[in-house]
């Protein structure tokens, strides 16, 4: 990555960057991120989100301490050391991010994944005869979470509310969850107890009149009444992107109600 763009992600927070450009024999970070410059707004988006919560909860101390950014496999790669459940599921949806955008300019139209040497471009970025596979969003999401269980073996939801009609959430690394295959089951659960993580899909199939989006704006309500804090993660696991987008911008009025923002 071009030391500009590096600077400027790692000036938001330079103290969660303390072994930055250090000796090598040191440190991963001796020589910058070893990725494309096509990511580098989501680091920032990153570090900036970590930013706004930390002022917001109030901490003085760095929830978190990144090690490294690399590129691994196609996917972005950050080693961080944080014991914060919500910095690490930032962290995770940077990761998910990345295996949809363009490694090179940062594109999320078109993406591709080559063979061989593993890479996410778009197809702009492609070079001429190289071989490649369409990655559709399904495929995506199982990669990232493949790699969040590489990276975070040992680490293990406690509570996990998963809405699905159909995609067993034991297949995407929740084997503990409690599945519930419609919206009421949804709402109904969701103030029962406190939950380490919601996973919302959009669409719930024919038959259902409301889809997950439903259990998303019911989040917002919940944070205005202080009935949800940051210790929820919040994740959609769609793989209809116009539906995702529509839900992650719940989950974003949520992160802002509990910022103080709105
Ligand atoms: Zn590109």
């Amino acid at each position: 990555m071009k030391t500009e763009l590096e600077d400027q992600i790692v000036g938001i927070l330079p103290e969660h960057f303390p072994n930055f450009r250090g000796a090598p024999s040191q440190t991963c970070l001796a020589y910058g991120f070893s990725c494309g410059d096509g990511w580098a707004p989501i680091l920032l988006d990153l570090v900036t989100s970590i930013a706004a919560y930390e002022i917001g909860k109030g901490v003085v101390e760095p929830t978190c301490v990144f090690d490294q950014v690399k590129e691994k496999f196609g996917i972005l790669t950050i080693y961080a050391r944080t014991e914060d459940p919500y910095v690490r599921g930032l962290i995770d949806a940077a990761r998910s991010l990345s295996a949809r955008t363009c490694e090179n300019c940062g594109s999320t139209k078109g993406i591709v994944r080559t063979q061989g040497w593993i890479s996410t471009l778009c197809r702009d970025c492609l070079s001429e005869g190289a071989e490649f596979t369409e990655v559709d969003h399904v495929t995506q999401a199982l990669a990232s979470v493949e790699r969040c269980r590489e990276v975070h073996g040992s680490r293990r939801w406690g509570s996990v509310l998963w809405l699905d009609d159909v995609r067993d959430p034991s297949n995407f690394g929740h084997p503990g969850a409690v599945w519930v295959r419609n919206v009421d089951d949804a709402l109904n659960l969701l103030t029962s107890q406190k939950w380490d993580l919601v996973s919302l899909d959009h669409d719930l199939g024919e038959g259902h009149d409301r889809d997950g989006w439903v259990v998303a704006k019911a989040l917002v309500e919940m944070a205005l009444d202080k009935k949800i804090t940051f210790g929820t993660a919040l994740q959609c696991h769609s793989a209809n992107p116009p539906g995702r987008s529509n839900i992650e911008g719940y989950f974003k009025d949520v992160r802002d109600i509990l910022l103080g923002n709105r």
